[in-house]
């Protein structure tokens, strides 16, 4: 049940705490894209949240979209935002996120990984040690294959509260 719990629980990408995460070694942050910065079929290009990267990037994170949907749908953001990116990321599944691990040359200990969605983002991150981040999603829309996981997301959320693990609305850090 744990693997689906996240360490961090935060309202939106804007209310996180970065600095607390950059003292606690944190270099590299993976974003996911639908629901995380962008509603799902939204093209907006939202200045808000490329001013949130650079400000990142320039208190020294590495910034790197890590989403599920194809590149079609991933370069516009990348090339916007200015940050790296990977597409099919096929989460929950560990595959793409232990080679990125690799090919950037960080430790779990260094990532962090920030979503909506605890059947894939959450998960992943947990089964490969990474610190984990959910925050809410950001429309009440959803891909189809996202709309199954939110049924189990709601099974599993239950779960988590009747452990008084997890509530929702209840944030912390
Ligand atoms: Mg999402």
């Amino acid at each position: 049940m744990e693997e689906y719990l996240p360490d961090i629980y935060q309202k939106s990408i804007y209310t996180i705490d970065y600095a607390k995460l950059f003292n606690r070694g944190i270099k590299c942050l993976l974003f996911d894209l639908d629901n995380t910065i962008v509603p799902p079929y939204s093209n907006e290009l939202s200045k808000k949240t490329k001013d949130l990267f650079t400000s990142l990037k320039q208190k020294g994170f590495k910034i790197i979209i890590f989403t599920n949907s194809p590149q079609i749908r991933l370069k516009k953001f990348k090339s916007f935002f200015a940050v790296d990116g990977v597409s099919s990321a096929f989460k929950p599944f560990t595959g793409k996120l232990k080679k990125l691990l690799k090919e950037y040359g960080y430790t779990e200990a260094e990532v962090a990984i920030i979503g909506d969605q605890l059947m894939t983002d959450i998960k992943v991150g947990n089964k490969v040690g990474i610190t984990t981040i959910l925050v809410n999603p950001v429309s009440k829309s959803d891909f189809v294959l996202t709309k199954i996981h939110r049924f189990s997301e709601r099974r599993k959320m239950k779960k988590l509260r009747d452990h008084d693990l997890f509530w929702q609305g209840r944030y912390y850090d």
